[in-house]
């Protein structure tokens, strides 16, 4: 492995298990949402530029070959542009066959950024975004606090598709408990219609103990969805979908079904799949690690 020494733990979305991480900010420049403790223990911060540099040059001299660079942590498209664009630079005069740059983004980060500011970046290899909106409904964003609502989200996304850069969405299954999940479902549908992802990825909840939504949950004013309601979701969100080509995973270890698709081809195929198992309540088609206790 590199000899990176990094601040804490380190989150990476699936699909970058094979790039070099690089920790350009700690922490989460938002760390209010009710159901992450991801970064609680971190005090959010920009890395000292000239200290990066460092690391990417006696990285780079070990992994020259490196073709794909995920920037950590929570959300480094917080990253002011000057500064954003500087990491970049150096990341492409470092490794001369770097490929594509990928960060973690808050819908707030893409509206602080404009169209013109997100092209350079893209010029400057920034060739996804990972955004987390969790759900596209204005009742669960504000349960959460996730400090935008569903119409921001969809401002900040359309400056990332105005710009040519890939979006891949992240939402949260079983967010809001038996109360909210029909509304979660349709409502996210919604929103994820009118921003028209490249990609999009689905999280199963799992609640973290110390947070505001694990106790909700502990104290009852939230219902938790087995994994059959869980999947019902899934299918009302995908029934709602209508997306000109987007790839959908639901393969995270939280997930009870794995699921690839490309929605555009693949949606009446899903939905059969998913009536299947919902219908036929099919252990054996789910992982069997979360089969304990149904
Ligand atoms: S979910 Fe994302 S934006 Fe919210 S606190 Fe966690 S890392 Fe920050």
């Amino acid at each position: 492995m590199y000899p990176l020494k990094y601040e804490g733990d380190i989150y990476r979305p699936p699909s970058e298990a094979k790039s070099l991480i690089l920790q350009a900010t700690v922490g989460c420049s938002h760390n209010r949402c009710t159901f992450c403790g991801m970064y609680k223990r971190k005090k959010y911060r920009v890395r000292d530029f000239g200290e990066l540099e460092k690391e990417i040059i006696m990285v780079s001299r070990m992994m020259p070959k490196t073709a794909r660079i995920f920037l950590a942590d929570g959300n480094a498209l917080s990253i002011p542009f000057e500064q954003l664009s500087k990491i970049l630079s150096a990341l492409q005069d470092a490794f001369p066959q770097l490929e594509r740059v990928s960060l973690y983004g808050n819908p707030q980060d893409l509206l602080e950024k404009s169209v013109e500011q997100l092209r350079e970046l893209k010029k400057l290899k920034l060739g996804i975004i990972y955004l987390g909106i969790e759900s596209g409904s204005a009742a669960v964003l504000k349960d959460i606090n996730k400090g935008v609502t569903p119409q921001q989200i969809v401002e900040g996304a359309s400056g990332a598709k105005e710009a040519g850069v890939p979006l891949s969405i992240t939402v949260i299954n079983g967010l809001a408990g038996a109360e909210g999940s029909e509304e979660h479902a349709k409502e996210t549908a919604i929103l994820l219609n009118k921003i028209d992802p490249e990609y999009l990825g689905l999280l199963s909840l799992m609640t973290v103990p110390g947070t505001t939504t694990h106790r909700r949950f502990k104290e009852g004013l939230l219902t938790p969805l087995n994994p059959w309601e869980l999947l019902k979701e899934i299918r009302m969100m995908v029934e709602g979908l209508s997306l000109t080509s987007c790839v959908f995973r639901a393969n995270h270890a939280s997930n009870y079904l794995p699921i690839k698709a490309v929605l555009s081809q693949d949606k009446d195929r899903l939905l059969a799949e998913l009536d299947q198992v919902i219908t036929k309540k099919a252990p054996g088609s789910l992982k069997s690690e979360y089969l304990r206790g149904l």
